[in-house]
């Protein structure tokens, strides 16, 4: 069983109930933080996952609403670890991934020297291992394997989907892109896809050209369907709603799925979980 929890559900624009895109996922004893948007790990708290805890971050872009806390995962995985030699946080990503978190590093250089200053147990910087993928298998450990694909998000690129499998389960992480056939094939009989997803029927409304100009590289709620669709998976989790639903709105989001794809529809607030059994 792999356990999927929307830790947050928001997008750039700040929300008081919706942190920002952030999913964990739970395989085979192990855990998976997929994008780090603002206010990640207090919704990781809730769950009982703290910084130090994870097995690796995935990272499928290098927006700031995807990496909003990525200081603060690096620092706080490194501060919060009273192991007394603790292995390198491992960091996913696509190319690019590596030069934003040395940059991530150097921004805090002076916290870091401040610790390292102050804690005896504290004599290097946070240790921290970054791969760069766009294709291909990036994890195989324990029983748990992850396979990366290149999704469409241009003119952000390169961007990457993960496909995490475990004991038979297998989930796929979209991340923002609009339909493409490297995500289907991704995608292809899983049990659950994790899709971003806009309302292009309201936001193509907006007085804000830059606002309108987000539907170009996103998919809407029928789009992200038409692809759990054609992938034939078992279960559609949306989220990263653009504009956040208000309370009593979900129905209509998941009839506008259900034109698309006839499988089960998940959408929720954050700390929305789901369960992904073996197919
Ligand atoms: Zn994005
Ligand atoms: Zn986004």
């Amino acid at each position: 069983m792999i356990e999927i929890t929307l830790l947050g559900t928001g997008s750039p624009i700040p929300d008081p109930n919706r942190a920002g895109p952030s999913t964990l996922v739970r395989a085979g004893g192990q855990v998976f933080l997929v994008d780090c948007g603002r206010g990640v790990l207090q919704r990781a708290a809730a769950v009982g996952v703290g910084a130090a805890g994870l097995s690796a971050l995935l990272l499928t872009h290098l927006h700031s609403d995807h990496i909003a806390e990525l200081g603060d995962v690096i620092i706080t995985s490194w501060v919060a670890n009273f192991a007394p030699d603790p292995p390198p946080l491992q960091i996913i990503g696509p190319p690019g991934t590596a030069e934003v978190v040395a940059a991530t590093l150097k921004a805090f250089g002076h916290d870091i020297g401040y610790r390292i200053a102050h804690h005896a147990d504290l004599t290097a910087p946070p240790p921290v291992d970054v791969h760069e993928f766009t294709a291909g298998t990036v994890w195989d450990r324990d029983g748990v394997t992850i396979r990366v694909a290149p999704t469409d998000h241009r003119p952000v690129a390169p961007t990457i989907g993960f496909r995490i499998e475990s004991d038979g389960a297998s989930v796929v992480l979209a991340g923002d892109t609009v339909p493409c056939t490297s995500l289907d094939e991704l995608a292809t009989g899983a049990g659950a896809l994790v899709h971003t997803v806009i309302r292009k029927d309201i936001v193509t409304h907006f007085p804000q050209q830059r606002v309108k100009d987000i539907c170009d590289y996103h998919s809407s709620v029928q789009e992200a369907a038409a692809t759990a669709a054609r992938a034939g998976v078992g279960t559609l989790i949306m989220t990263h709603y653009v504009p956040a639903p208000v309370p009593g709105q979900e129905d209509q989001w998941r009839s506008l799925a259900a034109t698309e794809f006839d499988g089960t529809i998940e959408l929720g607030d954050d700390l929305h979980r789901v369960e992904v059994h073996a197919r």
